[in-house]
């Protein structure tokens, strides 16, 4: 494993920067002291190993390729002609490997459509257009998180035990190595627990947190650190949210008085709605997503637990479905075991297909 492989970052450079940046920061931002110089290293490190991330990505979406490619790879082995059998087939292993209705349809239309165009005969040749269309409809862009680099507000909304705060506590760390004022509002003021889960992550990330007491008018805890983040000059104001579906009126309501908050005291500032949904529950996860995109105008979904997971199709679901772009996952516990989505490299993953050339 490479730690520094890839010839285009120059990691200690890197490091040299946002370790300064974040000097310069925490004299008058940090919630604690910062005192783990070496967990910037490594985060910047781990950044920047995009072997050891790849790595990371397969051993933990192994389950998902047994559940997808394996099926796949042994229809087209199996089949000597592409042929209506075929595409039910096809159908049915990508819906039974969620992957969802809307992305399989489009999946197998645009299959259907080049097998024509190109008089492809051998079922085998199917394998490549199918890999490059689950990429193309998965691929973020860029500009997707061009946001990192602005001042930024984020809502971050997701039901109980979807991973929630450990994704905001992962965020909040992943900018703060970058050097970047990050504040945390906890305004899920339903539960006692999540305050408190929810200040261990930002004493982990070490930044400053604002939280109220149980109970308290989620609006105004937003209030308190929309006008300490100005007040500092903050970077990015992580906003959690009550995981509530049950009232989608109530939440609707809080979301819109939160908003007014931020579009008064914060005019002009970038804004991100990130949905948290639950990788391995699959379905689920998909129901919950078009429900708060009913309630909430969602910029992007962070999808947790895919180490280990069967029912990482999800990710293409999703996707395809919401026309959400995924923009991190979880591959993990730790709080620097979250990654940017790479379409690419997820592809690659649940194919076995190492590097591009294997596509061919
Ligand atoms: P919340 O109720 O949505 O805030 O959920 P939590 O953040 O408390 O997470 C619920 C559980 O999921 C905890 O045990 C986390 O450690 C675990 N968890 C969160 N993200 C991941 C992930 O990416 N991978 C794994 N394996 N576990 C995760």
């Amino acid at each position: 494993m490479a730690l520094f492989g890839n010839k285009n970052r120059n990691t200690e450079n890197d490091y040299s920067e946002a370790l300064a940046k974040l000097q310069s920061v925490s004299e008058e931002f940090t919630f604690g002291t910062l005192n783990d110089e070496e967990a910037v290293r490594m985060e910047l490190m781990a950044e920047a190993d995009e072997e050891g991330l790849f790595n990371a990505l397969k051993d933990g979406l192994s389950k998902t390729r047994d559940n997808i490619a394996r099926g796949i790879d042994d229809l087209f082995s199996g089949h000597s002609s592409i042929d209506d059998d075929f595409y039910e087939e096809l159908e049915e292993l990508l819906i039974m490997g969620d992957v969802g209705v809307n992305a399989t349809e489009s999946i197998i239309d645009e299959l259907k459509k080049r097998v024509k165009e190109e008089h492809i005969k051998e079922p085998i040749e199917c394998r490549k257009i199918l890999i490059d269309s689950i990429r193309r409809q998965m691929d973020v862009g860029e500009n997707e998180y061009s946001f990192e680099n602005e001042r930024t507000v984020m809502i971050v909304i997701g039901v109980n035990g979807v991973g929630k705060t450990t994704s905001i506590g992962k965020l909040a760390w992943k900018y703060r190595a970058r050097g970047k004022k990050v504040m945390i509002a906890a305004a899920d003021t339903f539960r006692a627990a999540a305050g408190d889960q929810l200040l261990e992550w930002a004493k982990r990330a070490d930044v400053p947190m604002i939280g109220g007491k149980e109970g308290a008018d989620p609006s105004s805890v937003v209030f308190d650190a929309v006008n300490s983040f100005k007040a500092k000059n903050g970077d990015i104001l992580l906003i959690d949210t009550a995981g509530r579906l049950h009232n989608k009126k109530n939440l609707m309501e809080e979301l819109k008085k939160m908003n007014r908050i931020i579009d008064r005291e914060l005019s002009g500032i970038h804004r991100e709605n990130f949905i948290v949904l639950d990788g391995t529950t699959g379905q689920n996860a998909l129901v919950q997503a078009r429900e708060f995109n009913e309630t909430a105008d969602l910029t992007g979904i962070i999808l947790t637990k895919m180490d280990g997971t069967a029912k990482g199709g999800i990710a293409i679901a999703v996707q395809s479905e919401l026309k959400v772009p995924v923009k991190y996952i979880g591959v993990g516990e730790k709080i620097q075991d979250l990654q940017k989505f790479d379409a690419e490299k997820f592809v690659s993953a649940i194919f076995d297909a190492d590097t591009e050339e294997n596509y061919e």
